[in-house]
């Protein structure tokens, strides 16, 4: 039986092949337009002698650049998926190894298995590990990652137009790839796949609840609109703890609780990983709750949808949605309260920096709201509405600039006695929800109004002007 065993061998069954891989594009969800050129790719097998017939050149390499969990290697999976053919994998991490020689000898390898079961796509997770730029690293290890690479570069020469194999790489640093990887025949080709926006994430969050028991309720967009930063792995992951829930509690439905406080684990989770030092987080904590505590004092910004310190795409510290409010004050249906009751918010940032921490140290955490509500007290009183100038024919004249940045100075200053005023009003407020910010790191609008009713908020009067 051995000689069995060894003619099996002999036969080379593929090392690197992936089995059943059964991937389509409705499997990935959330890339818009970057689908149309991912679709092309499927073209180049499907119609490559179309392509062929018309000089088209087919590209060798198709390099998938973004951050982990955004879907690359899946990508990769549903264009082979499509054009139904095999689907090679490799981690590039992989090919680095410390004897001398193994590498190389694995690319060459997997190519020469890509070939003989052709039509092919070649997966290279991680490019990075094996692509940086030779001669960088110094000794034995960066000599053998150097032949590994120009192995790699043989290889992919070797297939150069064809369209027979395709190699689909992933990087989240195409910026420090050899150059002569990216060079034209090779990995000319680069497609960038960007964290999903909110629309992107409430779609990839059905896909993953298709083959759930899911209720016929859920609010996929709020789910999408508190996971602002999150990628697909997270996202699938949060419908996986929601399922797991759902079964704990020994119902049969996953609910849109389950997601909220799945998604909230899935946020400590990312958010451990992040250095932030506790004086920090309770910084970013009392920041954002004061922003909370003074809008649900009126009526057009009460409307909180959650509150969060998490750090997201684009924002050092965390955010507090308002729903409605946003989209009256860009349609410019704001009244002229609600305008003024918007500088105030974004003011109280500033007035609990100095009321939690004194003047004394204040930091420069409230720059960008108190920023915020200086363009629009301008704007209050560039477009007329302060009462002051009100009607006045010649309010526009180059002689009163000083006049306006004066008035809305005064704006200003009365708004932020009104923030300050409300937080010294509702400190037994501030101290819960920046107690539960910095422990939960974001509070859903039911957590939120549940601290609100506890701890009563006493409403002022508001600015008058
Ligand atoms: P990457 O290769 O970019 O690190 P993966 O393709 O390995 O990411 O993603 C891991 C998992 O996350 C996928 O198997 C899938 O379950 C989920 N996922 C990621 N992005 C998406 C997406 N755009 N649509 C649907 N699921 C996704």
């Amino acid at each position: 039986s051995g000689a069995r065993v060894r003619r099996a061998h002999n036969k080379r069954l593929p090392q690197y092949l992936e089995r059943g891989v059964d991937v389509k594009f409705s499997d990935v969800a959330g890339l818009g337009k970057i689908r149309l050129e991912l679709e092309e790719i499927v073209k180049f097998f499907t119609h490559g002698e179309m392509y062929r017939r018309r000089g088209v050149k087919i590209p060798g390499g198709i390099l998938l650049c973004g951050p982990p969990g955004v879907g690359k290697t899946l990508l990769a999976k549903a264009v082979a998926g499509e054009a139904g053919v095999n689907f090679f994998s490799i981690s590039a991490s992989q090919f680095v190894e410390i004897y001398v020689g193994v590498g190389a000898s694995r690319v060459r390898a997997l190519y020469q298995e890509a070939k003989e079961n052709a039509p092919s796509v070649v997966f290279i997770d991680e490019l990075d590990a094996v692509g940086r730029e030779r001669g960088l690293i110094k000794g034995s290890g960066g000599q053998e990652r150097d032949a590994t690479l120009n192995q790699l570069l043989v290889s992919l020469d070797g297939f150069e137009g064809r369209g027979e194999v395709i190699t689909i790489a992933s990087t989240n640093r195409p910026d420090i790839l050899d150059p002569a990887l990216v060079r034209p025949g090779r990995f000319d080709r680069k497609i960038f796949i960007p964290k999903p926006g909110l629309i992107g994430r409430m779609e990839i969050l059905k896909v993953h609840a298709r083959k759930k028991p899911m209720a016929d309720d859920v609010d996929y967009m709020a789910v999408a609109s508190m996971t602002d930063g999150m990628v697909g792995a997270e996202l699938a992951n949060i419908i996986e703890v929601a399922a797991i829930n759902m079964m704990r509690d020994g119902r049969t439905e996953i609910t849109t609780d389950d997601l909220l406080q799945s998604a909230q684990i899935e946020e400590r989770g990312m958010l451990d990983r992040k250095e932030r030092s506790p004086e920090t987080w309770k910084q970013v904590a009392i920041n954002e709750a004061a922003m909370a505590v003074v809008a649900v004092n009126f009526p057009d910004l009460r409307n909180i949808e959650f509150v969060t310190i998490a750090p997201r795409a684009g924002r050092e510290l965390g955010y507090v949605r308002m729903k409605m409010d946003h989209v009256k004050f860009k349609e410019g249906m704001l009244s002229r309260q609600s305008l003024l009751d918007h500088i105030t918010v974004q003011l109280a940032p500033r007035a609990a920096d100095e009321l939690w921490y004194g003047e004394g140290q204040l930091s420069t955490i409230w720059a960008e709201t108190a920023d915020n509500a200086r363009s629009a007290a301008r704007s209050y009183v560039f477009g007329g509405l302060s009462e002051k100038h009100h009607g006045l024919s010649n309010f526009w004249a180059a002689d009163r600039i000083n006049e306006i940045d004066l008035e809305a100075l005064r704006i200003m200053n009365l708004c932020y006695d009104g923030a300050k005023e409300i937080l010294q009003q509702n400190r037994k407020l501030m101290d819960a929800v920046v107690d539960e910010l910095v422990q939960k790191k974001s509070l859903t609008k039911q957590e939120f109004f549940n601290l609100v009713e506890m701890h009563g908020v006493i409403k002022p009067m508001p600015p008058s002007i």
